[in-house]
């Protein structure tokens, strides 16, 4: 009889939401991971240490409008160190969470490097541990620019630039993505000159075009200087960092000097050293493990979730994948995910949040919709709280008058999105929205005012961006 039923290689939001859903089922699990603790990419180094960063810099930056509000704040001032330290305890206390939830359930944990020997065989360090299906959860690492390396230093990824001991008085950020745009603005709040340079030239790429035209302009506002359409040539990296940027439609090349660079160009599946090759498990040519909707590899008794399979590269995704993987083990009913409503959240201020059909129409060139704004600016409780900021776009067919799609940005964007998730994934009409109440004073009057103006609204094209 094999060790376990279940082998979780990986503890990020994918692999311990599996193995804690799977003890739950009556399956003796256990979950493996190289970090010590629990948490994956997204609480030790990612989504939770750049929100607690975020949070501290939010509160220091709204020191400077203070006096708007009618309050005095001379003689503020920060510490980066004491900043470091409230970030990490927020990483630690969640873990702890974790590891409380895995003895719980009954979970083993394992520290150590995995690797598959063969189906049903897991090896971990000199211990070799056997169970019926194995799970690799094992996540994403962050990718360079050919011959760049990280030193963390200079040359940093998101890891090495949410642990900086002091602000850099210049960080140059390679790509206006999700990780970009916040953790240039954690540096740029602390008075960082922050300069992001982007090869396309639009930032956020895949949002809505016209959402991330206006956040570009509020964040520039804000002091971060944007570079797009510009190609990273080389970077060099002594007691400065120098960056070769080429114009992409001038061919102007100019040089930019900072004290520390980080590269946030993307991040690709982690799953070196697995032994796949051997195994003959098939990727895409991306590197993504390839899964049937069940999430079984091509390979009996192998299974793969979150970032090692193609879909959106978030958290509540893998954490999806994960429910409706290990219930297809236990052999409940799971409806599959639909990776066209996983939301996405910039966290930056003012957050940018999007789910579903973009104006664009990067998935659907060519249909006819409708379009709803409500700016945030002519919203009651947006301007007694002094974030009048932004505005909320839904997309709706002109026939039916059903949701397509919802884009906001403002203060609370995330939070106010979900009502159009959850209309979304309910097949939701426009109407339906405005018909709900909605309580005053709120922001959510935006979202009601923008599904009204889409009722009034008449049919356009999508348009189709060439980015
Ligand atoms: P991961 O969280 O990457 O976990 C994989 C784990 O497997 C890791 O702990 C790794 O150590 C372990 N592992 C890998 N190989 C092995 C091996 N051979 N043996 C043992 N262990 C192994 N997503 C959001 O939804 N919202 C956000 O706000 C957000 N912010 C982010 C900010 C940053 C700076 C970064 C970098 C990412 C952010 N993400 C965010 C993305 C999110 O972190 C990932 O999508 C998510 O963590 C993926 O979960 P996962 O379980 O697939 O893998």
């Amino acid at each position: 009889m094999s060790d376990f039923d279940l082998i979780v290689i990986g503890a990020g939001p994918g692999g311990y939401a599996a193995a804690l859903r799977g003890a739950q089922a009556g399956m003796r699990v256990a979950c493996i991971d190289e970090r010590t603790t629990a948490g994956g990419t997204c609480l030790n180094v990612g989504c939770i240490p750049s929100k607690a960063l975020l949070s501290s810099t939010e509160h220091w930056a709204e020191f400077t409008s203070q006096a708007e509000y009618g309050i005095e704040s001379d003689n503020a001032r920060f510490d980066v160190a004491k900043i470091m330290i409230r970030k990490d305890r927020v990483v630690s206390d969640l873990a702890k969470g974790i590891a409380f939830l895995f003895k719980k359930a009954g979970v083993e944990f394992v520290n150590g490097r995995a690797a598959i020997a063969a189906p049903g065989r897991v090896s971990v360090g000199d211990r070799e541990i056997t169970a019926t299906k194995i799970l690799i959860a094992t996540g994403s690492t962050p990718t360079t620019l050919p011959g760049v390396a990280f030193d963390e230093t200079r040359i940093l990824s998101s890891t090495g630039a949410l642990a900086l001991a002091e602000v850099p008085q210049r960080l140059a950020v390679v790509g206006a993505g999700v990780i970009g745009l916040e953790i240039g603005q954690i540096w740029s709040r602390l008075g960082a000159k922050v300069t992001i340079i982007e090869y396309l030239d639009r930032i956020l790429p895949g949002l809505d075009s016209e959402i991330a035209k206006s956040a570009q302009r509020l964040l520039a506002k804000q002091g971060i200087s944007f570079t797009l359409n510009a190609a990273v040539r080389s970077v060099a990296a002594g007691d400065l960092v120098t960056i070769e940027i080429e114009n992409r439609s001038s061919a102007a090349v100019e040089t930019l000097e900072a004290d520390a660079v980080l590269v946030a160009i993307g991040r690709r599946p982690h799953t070196a050293g697995l032994g796949l090759e051997a195994l003959g498990v098939k990727t895409d040519a991306r590197g993504f493990i390839e899964v049937d909707a069940q999430f079984r590899t091509n390979i009996p008794g192998i299974l793969a979730i979150g970032d090692t399979v193609p879909g959106p590269m978030l958290a509540h995704k893998a954490e999806e994948d994960a429910a409706a993987c290990i219930d297809a083990l236990a052999g409940k009913p799971h409806p599959a995910p639909d990776y066209g409503l996983v939301p996405g959240v910039v966290y930056t201020s003012p957050e940018i949040a999007g789910v579903g059909l973009t104006e664009d129409g990067a998935h659907s060139p060519g249909r006819n919709i409708v379009v709803g704004k409500s700016s945030f600016i002519a919203n009651g409780r947006a301007r007694a709280i002094g974030a009048t900021d932004g505005f909320v776009k839904v997309i709706a067919c002109p026939e039916t008058g059903k949701l397509l799609g919802g884009h906001i940005l403002g203060h609370g964007a995330g939070e106010l999105l979900q009502e159009l998730v959850l209309g979304l994934r309910l097949g939701a009409t426009v109407g339906d929205i405005v018909h709900t109440s909605h309580a005053h004073p709120g922001m959510g009057e935006a979202v009601k005012e923008a599904c009204q103006a889409a009722l009034n609204a008449p049919a356009t094209r999508v348009r189709h961006s060439p980015a």
